[in-house]
């Protein structure tokens, strides 16, 4: 088990786990709260100019960590999946402006599609993307997502399968986006980060926990204890794995959305320390 996270040099707060709050008003907040990181949404960014914004984050001393999201390759139909590749590389495009390194990817699934056949359609979606992800510099990570999405969200549901994707497209501008609220369960867990560890693909790491009851599948993700998912002892095997980025908070919750920010932000930080 690692010890306690000492400071904040490796915290980074997803833009949409303070929704209620613009991408100025979080990085202003984050920055003043001596948050390090900051993954960004892409509504956050509506309106604005992604170059502008990622400005606005370095100047105040937060890095970039990541764009959120790409995917949703999946389609009954040809031009459904044009459409997605064309999405993603603008996807690309934005990431590169706004200096995010790496895009995470919600994969996808049609509701009545063969899972088989979604992942195919994925591979393929990322295969079409691959070129232009690595000219751009921007990395992409396949964010294996908890089989209660496999209707409608994504086919690819254990890290295995997000690793064994990877391997098989053989590109080092894609990897795995660990999120412990989709992959805590997987009694393979262990085993398969210190794979990704070794083949170099762990490229990103989000924390939350998971509530009983929980009374939403989408918007109830729980603080770092408040629930029953090992966050410190994931973070060692991921640590063990060679993984020394940040750890990115994400956290959808329509109760928290509802309260003051700033003490929302209070919270995450003490959760951060005392059960990260
Ligand atoms: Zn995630």
């Amino acid at each position: 088990m690692p010890d306690a996270p000492k400071d904040f040099s490796r915290l980074c707060v997803h833009t949409i786990t303070t929704r209620p709050w613009s991408i100025e008003e979080a990085v202003g907040r984050y920055s003043k709260a001596g948050i390090r990181g900051i993954t960004v949404w892409r509504q956050a960014l509506e309106g604005r100019d992604a170059s502008a914004a990622g400005r606005m984050i370095r100047d105040s001393g937060l890095s970039v960590v990541s764009l959120c999201r790409g995917g949703f390759f999946p389609s009954p139909t040809a031009k459904g999946r044009d459409e997605a590749v064309g999405e993603n590389k603008r996807c690309i495009d934005q990431a590169a402006a706004l200096g995010a390194p790496l895009i995470v990817l919600v994969c996808g699934a049609v509701p009545g599609q063969a899972l088989e056949e979604s992942r195919k359609q994925i591979r393929d979606g990322i295969a079409a993307v691959l070129d232009h992800a690595s000219a751009a510099g921007v990395r992409l990570a396949i964010e294996p997502l908890h089989p209660m999405y496999a209707d409608s969200r994504s086919a690819v549901n254990t890290m295995r399968q997000a690793r064994e994707m990877r391997s098989l497209l053989g590109s080092p501008w894609l990897g795995v986006a660990v999120d412990l609220y989709h992959v805590w369960w997987d009694e393979d867990l262990e085993q398969e980060i210190a794979a990704c560890g070794r083949d170099g693909s762990l490229f990103a790491f989000h924390i939350c926990d998971w509530k009983t009851p929980t009374t939403d599948l989408l918007n109830d993700r729980g603080l770092m204890g408040e629930g029953c998912i090992p966050v410190r002892k994931i973070r060692g095997w991921v640590e063990a794995a060679g993984f020394n980025g940040f750890n990115e908070v994400e956290i959808f919750s329509t109760s928290r959305w509802a309260t003051d920010q700033g003490a929302y932000l209070s919270e995450i930080q003490k959760a951060y320390l005392n059960h990260s």
